[in-house]
């Protein structure tokens, strides 16, 4: 058995007996046992075991340890780590004396010992362990040395020099609560937006620049009014620094018809204006005017161009309720969106000397400037400063279209189909052979960002698949900067979306309070010291579902609270859980809310203790980002830009000062389950240290100020 299992088994019985002393109580140990046996039931044990660990439980509660069978008492013994050999009379003579050595071993305290022995029993047989293997796994955690704790080192007096720290008693009394404000559970609570702010709060200085740039944006995404993913947050917080920075900032989207209107301020008609366009029909493809319809107003300040079909092309480009996946055809129409928004930089007179697209959706843009430059002279848009960035924000999306298909941005894709262009070597000698967008856009563009040094990394050294091929034959165009998060979105002094604002001088009774009211509208236990953990991800196989999964049950069995936040198509796993007594509506740990709000999520990140990311891979991620600027530890998987924004507690490789989480490599269950168990323990027996991390977490600057300098850098090298 190896030192990570036996430190898992290990961490997990002492959380549980940490937890388990802390709240005391046979009636609770009762009720557990019922629990468990329900859940043993489900999983169709025998309930052997159980029925031992009860008269156990009966007899230490009684003292009546004379009346306990041979392997009644070896269980006790076991689960105080002790020897199970000998006769009869040796073993109960042992489990005396060690029950003796408690000193105060009487009245509720005695009962506090039982509810230990036997939830180290009802775990290692509720999930489906041997008391054996649980035992064994101890005595190998200790020889080995990882791990100083057992179940009964936990116990104050039973081993003092190696105990824990003792387990610090919080008042459940949430201090400062107000029942007025409280949220009513089973509505939407979290629209509520309970209380007003004040934008001066979240205004850092900026030291304007003397030479601005004028920037454009090419994106499919834009927060908060389009925004799928971490691209829309990516777009908003990098315009908006530029443009405090004084850059001229303007970001081009399309209108698309779910976009919330009304988060637009001073919406107007700029042009109406002809795009070619081509399309393919019975083998043949004919060209035509496409009339556009150009919008200009501002989101949160910035300035943005919204482009969409006129309504008299009668086109379903852009239209349905959401961003993707509506009802059109997305490769038709962001090929058409980047033709439309060159012929709007041309027909606007703009002349950026930046053009930054984002992922294969900008792509087409690239590929036609260039193109059409080749074609027609370098002249033809009257663009003469522009370069171009690519910045790729996930290399899992590239973008393929047949030749026939990119005739929607007017351009024939002949010119393109080669294999140092854009074809898709992987689709050479298929019929139809393939363009693929990204490595257009990667071919065609001045510089290529992603949006982490380590991904960059990882990308290079084969970790990007085909497209990472593409990247490493550029190189020498390639770089990573780390993404950051927006303090006008995400500042918890002045989030509109919470109920009770903090900075890091009051985190430790805001948050409890914030706690409280997610407990309260969600209708779980109103437990201050359930360690409450997190998960607001996309739910697809890159952001470790299995682990996710993982990680909703350890969290659960382990006394914590759990609630996920999340949309994708991997949602399945979890709906199938959301349907059981355990992790359903009803139950008072766990919440699996497979929906998307962006009011949610600030909620989440204000009153979670602890935020999980295990993605597979993670070009950068925000979500560690916004947890430890929310006071939640960040809990990663070791990848990507994870890796450079996580920096594990227990790694005395760091400097103290920069560690702010916990972190792990692998992708197995126990894996995740070590990490959890030092979270856990950490919490739960030296919360003043868990606390004082927490504030730590709030001082670490992920905002855009140094991404965006980064980036005005690089631009002025093109
Ligand atoms: P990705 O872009 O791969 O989805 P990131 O971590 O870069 O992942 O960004 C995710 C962003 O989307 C974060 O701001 C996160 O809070 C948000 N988010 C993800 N899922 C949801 C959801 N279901 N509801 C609200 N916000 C979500």
């Amino acid at each position: 058995m190896s030192l990570a299992r036996a430190r898992v088994a290990t961490a997990r019985a002492t959380a549980r007996a940490t937890a388990s002393t802390a709240r005391g109580g046979a009636r609770r140990a009762t009720t557990r046992v019922a629990r468990a046996r329900r859940a043993q039931d489900a999983m169709g044990d025998g309930s052997k075991p159980l029925r031992r660990a009860a008269a156990t439980t009966r007899a230490l509660r009684e003292d009546d340890v004379d009346g306990l069978k041979v392997d009644e008492l070896k269980d006790v013994l076991r689960t105080m780590a002790l020897p199970v050999s000998g006769r009869k009379a040796d073993l109960a003579a042992r489990v005396k004396e060690a029950l003796a050595a408690r000193g105060e071993g009487e009245g509720e305290d005695e009962d506090e010992d039982a509810t230990a022995t036997i939830e180290a029993v009802v775990e290692a047989t509720v999930e489906g362990r041997a008391v054996e293997e649980a035992e064994a796994t101890f005595a190998e955690a200790r020889e080995e040395g990882g791990v100083a704790e057992t179940v009964m080192e936990t116990r104050a007096d039973a081993a003092p020099a190696e105990t824990a720290a003792p387990v610090e008693r919080r008042a459940s009394v949430v201090e400062g609560w107000d029942e007025a404000r409280a949220p009513t559970p089973g509505t939407a609570f979290w629209n509520a937006m309970p209380r007003a702010t004040r934008a001066d709060a979240r205004e850092a200085e900026v030291t304007k620049t003397t030479s601005p740039l004028r920037v454009v944006h090419i994106t499919a995404e834009l927060a908060p009014i389009a925004k799928v993913g971490g691209l829309g947050d990516v777009v908003e917080g990098l315009a908006r620094a530029h443009g405090k920075m004084g850059h001229a900032v303007t970001v081009i989207l399309p209108f698309y018809s779910c976009l919330p209107t009304d988060k637009i301020d001073g919406l107007t008609h700029v042009m109406d204006y002809d795009v070619t366009k081509g399309r393919y029909q019975d083998g043949e493809t004919r060209y035509f005017n496409f009339r556009t319809t150009a919008m200009r107003g501002r989101v949160n300040g910035i300035d943005v161009i919204l482009l969409k079909p006129h309504d008299d092309e009668r086109s379903n480009i852009f239209q349905g309720s959401k961003i993707y996946g509506g009802s059109y055809d997305e490769r038709e129409a962001y090929l058409y969106f980047c033709r439309a928004a060159r012929e709007f930089l041309i027909a606007s007179g703009e002349n950026p000397n930046i053009i930054h697209c984002h992922e294969w959706q900008a792509c087409g843009f690239p590929m036609i400037f260039w193109g059409l430059r080749d074609a027609y002279g370098q002249d033809c848009d009257g663009m003469s400063n522009a370069k171009i960035m690519l910045t790729i924000h996930n290399l899992d999306s590239n973008g393929e279209a047949r030749q026939e298909e990119f005739c929607a941005t007017g351009v024939d894709a002949s010119m393109f189909a080669t294999v140092d262009k854009a074809l898709d070597e992987r689709t050479i000698g298929h019929n139809p052979e393939r363009l693929c967008l990204l490595k257009g856009g990667i071919v065609y563009s001045n510089h290529v960002t992603t949006v982490s040094p380590t991904y960059a990394t990882e990308i290079l050294a084969g970790g990007g698949g085909f497209t990472g091929k593409n990247l490493v034959g550029n190189k020498h165009k390639f770089s990573g900067i780390l993404n950051g998060i927006d303090p006008e979105s995400w500042t918890p002094s002045d989030d509109p979306f919470i109920p009770y604002g903090y900075d890091s001088t009051n985190v430790k009774s805001q948050k409890a309070l914030c706690k409280k009211y997610l407990q309260r509208g969600l209708g779980m236990k109103e437990d201050p010291d359930a360690p409450l953990v997190v998960c607001v991800s996309r739910l697809v196989p890159q952001k470790g579902v299995n682990l996710i999964e993982q990680a909703i049950r350890t969290t659960r069995f382990n006394g914590g609270q759990f609630v996920l936040l999340g949309t994708g198509h991997s949602d399945g796993v979890f709906r199938k859980m959301a349907e059981t007594e355990e992790f359903g509506e009803n139950s008072d740990s766990t919440r699996l809310m497979l929906m998307y709000s962006d009011a949610l999520s600030h909620l989440l990140y204000a009153a979670a203790d602890i935020v999980i990311v295990p993605s597979m891979f993670e070009p950068c991620g925000l979500t560690q980002m916004i947890a430890l600027r929310y006071a939640a530890l960040p809990l990663v998987r070791r990848t990507g830009g994870l890796a450079d924004t996580v920096f594990d507690i227990d790694d005395a490789s760091i400097d103290e000062n920069e560690r702010n989480g916990f972190v792990f490599d692998g992708t197995g269950a126990e894996d995740i389950d070590v990490a959890l168990s030092r979270a856990f323990n950490l919490y739960k027996s030296k919360r003043s240290t868990f606390e004082e991390y927490q504030k730590r977490a709030m001082n670490v600057d992920n905002t855009w100020t140094e991404p965006a300098q980064s980036y005005i850098d690089l631009y002025r090298t093109l």
